[in-house]
């Protein structure tokens, strides 16, 4: 059982009024809110120990190596990775995935076939696009079921000698419906393919390990489990790490540089060139740290109470529909009401102070799927509550009145 009432005192941004309101956050799919002890490790950072990391002798840039390194050491252990050496840090999600899609010629030639699904997010669609423009290989889709899970016959159908890289989210950030990986993974490599797991939705909301999984690569986005903004994570095993290029040049990234040639570093510097988010790798140790101390089982248990809950209430509502009605699922609710417009439900409710995203979430295909503009999508996280989720569709009741 989670201290609701501890866990929220960490968060200062949840005392904050919206419109006269107080502010109930519900677009956690997009960012998650940071913990004081998050905020305060950056403010330490610049505070204390500010310099250039694996460079100086001096006594600052050691420290803030180490610390730097240390949370490379907290984000091994927690996603079960083997090694520290495994562990890329990148800008964010969409960095990671376009570090493996930018080097993948070594990986998918000519002639070759990518197999995304159809519920990607479009950084994991677009950089793959630009992969196979460039090498001469074919996209080929998973397609969606109607209640929102993957049509996972058509997937077994579609693989054959030709699959080189097989690519899919953990959990759709526009429908919340968690896919079957394990399965999608094991079947990619019966037919020699390689394969990449955005994991943007899940980490931060289950207990994420890689090496069970089996993906050759998997990414995460610091901002999405209680880090700042401007750090992810790229994981690999070592071999698929090894084997891929760097896509970016620059020092830190070098083993010997001369103008007639250049070696590289070894993992992971080899992916990291130039000065990386200092502040904010040593601050997504501190998010790791807090999140640990709650329990990513806790986290998850939790959150689950929230979205059956919260499907229960939104039901309610006359004309309600949810898409990706299933129940593996994180706690992300995509829905639309009658044929009303969701931005104007969207901006009503956040007048009542209630931040729901509205749109279509980055992920045209799958509203083109589902037939619609956008939808409404009310995303939670450890730190909400059930007495939030009334209030959201008491505000949602409202505006459904005003515009109806
Ligand atoms: C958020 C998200 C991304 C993009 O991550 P950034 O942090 O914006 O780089 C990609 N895929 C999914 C599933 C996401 O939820």
């Amino acid at each position: 059982m989670l201290d609701i009432k501890k866990i929220r005192a960490d968060f200062p941004i949840l005392n904050r009024k919206v419109n006269g309101h107080s502010l109930i956050y519900f677009d956690n799919a997009a960012t998650s809110q940071k913990p004081q002890q998050v905020i305060d490790k950056i403010v330490e950072y610049y505070t204390l120990y500010n310099a250039n990391i694996h460079r100086g002798v001096h006594a600052l840039s050691q420290e803030a190596t180490d610390l730097f390194e240390e949370s490379r050491e907290k984000v091994r252990a927690f996603f079960n990775i083997a090694h520290t050496k495994q562990v890329i840090f990148t800008s964010g999600n969409t960095h990671s995935i376009n570090a493996v899609a930018n080097g993948a010629h070594a990986f998918v030639k000519k002639g070759d076939e990518v197999i995304l699904s159809a519920v990607e997010h479009h950084s994991n669609i677009v950089p793959w696009q630009m992969l196979c423009e460039r090498v001469g290989a074919t996209i080929k889709i998973i397609p969606v079921l109607d209640n929102g899970e993957l049509d996972m016959a058509t997937y077994h159908q579609l693989l054959n000698a030709k699959t080189a890289f097989v690519v899919v989210n953990h959990i759709s950030n526009a429908l919340g419906v968690t896919n079957p990986v394990k399965e999608i993974i094991d079947a990619a490599h019966q037919h020699g393919a390689m394969t990449l797991i955005d994991g943007a939705q899940s980490c931060g909301h289950m207990k994420i390990d890689v090496q069970a999984l089996n993906a050759d690569f998997y990414t995460m986005a610091g901002h999405k489990m209680c880090g700042p903004t401007g750090i992810g994570i790229l994981y690999g095993k070592e071999d698929a790490l090894n084997a891929l290029p760097p896509y970016q040049g620059g020092g830190e990234m070098i083993d010997q540089v001369s103008f007639e040639k250049t070696t590289y570093a070894g993992l992971p510097h080899k992916f990291e060139a130039g000065t990386p988010n200092i502040a904010g790798g040593i601050a997504l140790g501190a998010a790791i740290d807090y999140l640990n101390e709650i329990g990513m089982d806790d986290i998850a248990a939790y959150e689950n109470e929230l979205l059956i809950y919260g499907t229960e209430q939104i039901k309610t509502i006359p004309g309600a529909k949810i898409y990706g009605d299933v129940t593996d699922k994180a706690a992300v609710i995509s829905f639309n009401v009658a044929s009303l417009h969701p931005y104007d439900i969207g901006t009503i409710v956040d007048k009542l102070g209630v931040a729901v995203r509205t749109g279509h979430h980055c992920a045209q295909p799958v509203m083109e799927r589902y037939q619609v503009p956008g939808t409404i999508r009310a995303s939670f996280a450890f730190y909400n509550t059930k007495e939030e989720i009334d209030v959201m569709v008491q505000a949602l009741q409202r505006a459904v009145n005003m515009l109806s």
